[in-house]
């Protein structure tokens, strides 16, 4: 007898022809993100090509209870792509258009399979960019969006969520809604675009964004400045942020990730100490002001002196190895997973959170280099996997009790990796039976036949 799914991709056929598949090395690529859930092969994969072709899907899927997975470069980091109900995974990265892009109103219109680095070199010419930079080059905009993704820029220029102005969305049943538009504030009806940001596939499939783009700033500088202890370089941070310095970027790396990134991508001048990477945007007068405030601040906290990266490309270097520091993690121990951990909590907790999360580890016996977002009070440690029958359970255990460190100073479990699978169990504690009642409320009026990206965010 043939199953719904099978009867939903033969209808599909009909108008995504070959682009709907069975092909056993399409559906293995699409059945895990870069995590260590047990991935679940999907039924079917679909490249979808225009709006109408995703409402088209979504409505046979509707009609016949089949699990629908959105997926876009297939990068998140909690199974947040594993179709664990099986199904038909959508996949939006050939929809790659750039619409629209307004030089007067910065803002552009964009296909959610477009990444952030097709964008910003389609941007170049026109003196603008789009700011959000996860560590991947690999993630799409729509991915971005459904997992209210951030990146080393947050600091200044905030999340994706600062930065979506609308989206195009095809909800479970095939409708297609706007939400949003190009306006800088409106106070009109409930905020649609912010319920689907961060929803991760499981209220909707985003098609198009609109996004807000800033100028490329006329001065830019960055530096690193190394500490003897992670202590020194936490409360520079600290610090710096509680003086308002307007800086584009801070990252904090402890020993481990600095010997991991020396090592990786050929940093040289630089120790294993614990250490900042900073960038300054602005007019030459800002960035030269912003930098000295904060290398005073630093010197106050014993740094080593600030190290100047000021052409081109030896900043490009330096930030490449910090976008590669996920990679040089993992090089450290070759054939080890990783597990990401990812908690913030407020400016203030910030030197408790890490300096237990550092004790933590110690602990632990196992290796994890601490690498974060500081600015904004986010931090990740990169756990790798020991490839002995208890190893998971080890590293899931260390990042239990980073996470409930996080919560119990006022923080959240996961600061841009999102829930998926893997933070399903934290969620109750962090927003309390109420809040996740309303979540679901919410999910049961948009998705009342469960379809989209079953098992994930909610626990059952
Ligand atoms: C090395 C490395 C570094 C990383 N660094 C960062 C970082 O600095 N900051 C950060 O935020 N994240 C980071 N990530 C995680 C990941 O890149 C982000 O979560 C990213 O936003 C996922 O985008 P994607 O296109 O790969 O989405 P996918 O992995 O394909 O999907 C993620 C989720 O979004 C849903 N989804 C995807 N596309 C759509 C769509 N069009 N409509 C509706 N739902 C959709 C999926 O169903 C799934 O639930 C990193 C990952 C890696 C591997």
């Amino acid at each position: 007898m043939s199953r719904p799914v099978d009867s939903v991709i033969e209808a599909a056929r009909a108008f995504l022809g070959e682009r709907i598949t069975t092909n056993a090395a399409l559906r293995e690529h699409h059945s895990h993100g870069q995590d260590t859930q047990t991935p679940v092969l999907p039924d079917a994969v679909a490249f979808v090509e225009t709006t109408e072709e995703a409402s088209q899907l979504l409505r046979l899927c509707h009609e016949a209870h089949v699990p629908v997975v959105p997926f876009g470069g297939g990068t998140s980091l909690e199974g947040h792509v594993t179709p664990v109900r099986g199904g038909i995974t959508v996949d939006v990265s050939r929809m790659t258009a750039i619409m629209q892009v307004s030089q007067a109103d910065m803002d552009c219109r964009i296909e959610a399979g477009v990444t952030r680095e097709q964008l910003n070199t389609h941007l170049r010419d026109v003196g603008l960019f789009f700011p959000v930079d996860p560590g991947t080059s690999a993630c799409t905009i729509g991915g971005m969006c459904a997992t209210r993704a951030s990146g080393t820029n947050a600091v200044r220029y905030g999340t994706i969520r600062e930065n979506v102005m609308g989206l195009t969305v095809v909800l479970a049943d095939g409708r297609v809604i706007r939400t949003g538009g190009r306006v800088r504030k409106s106070s009109t009806g409930y905020d649609l675009t912010r319920l689907f940001i961060g929803s991760e596939g499981t209220l909707g499939l985003i098609t198009e964004v609109q996004l807000r783009l800033h100028g490329i700033p006329e001065a830019m500088s960055a530096a690193t400045c190394q500490f003897p202890t992670l202590r020194d370089a936490v409360e520079t941070v600290i610090a710096i942020l509680q003086v308002g310095i307007p800086v584009a970027r801070m990252e904090l790396l402890d020993e481990v990730q600095m010997a991991a990134c020396i090592a990786y991508s050929k940093l040289e001048g630089l120790t294993a100490t614990p250490t900042l990477f900073f960038e300054f945007h602005g007019t030459e007068a800002a960035v030269q002001e912003q930098a000295q405030l904060a290398e005073a601040i630093a010197v106050d906290n014993a740094a080593q002196g600030f190290r100047w990266a000021t052409d081109a490309a030896e900043r490009g270097k330096l930030w490449q190895a910090r976008h590669d520091a996920y990679w040089a993690c993992l090089a450290l121990k070759p054939g080890h997973k990783g597990i990401a951990t990812d908690a913030i909590v407020p400016i203030s907790r910030l030197d408790e959170a890490i300096l237990g999360a550092k004790q933590d580890i110690e602990a632990s016996g196992l290796t994890a280099p601490i690498v974060g977002h500081v600015g904004d009070g986010n931090f990740h440690t990169v756990i790798l996997v020991p490839p002995e029958p208890d190893g998971l359970a080890r590293a899931w255990e260390l990042d239990k009790k980073i996470v409930a460190r996080a919560l119990a100073l006022g923080g959240s479990c996961s600061g841009e990796h999102g829930v998926g699978i893997g933070k399903r169990e934290f969620l109750e504690q962090e927003h309390g039976p109420e809040a996740l009642a309303v979540m679901r409320s919410v999910k049961q009026a948009l998705d009342p036949r469960g379809v989209l990206n079953p098992g994930k965010i909610f626990l059952n």
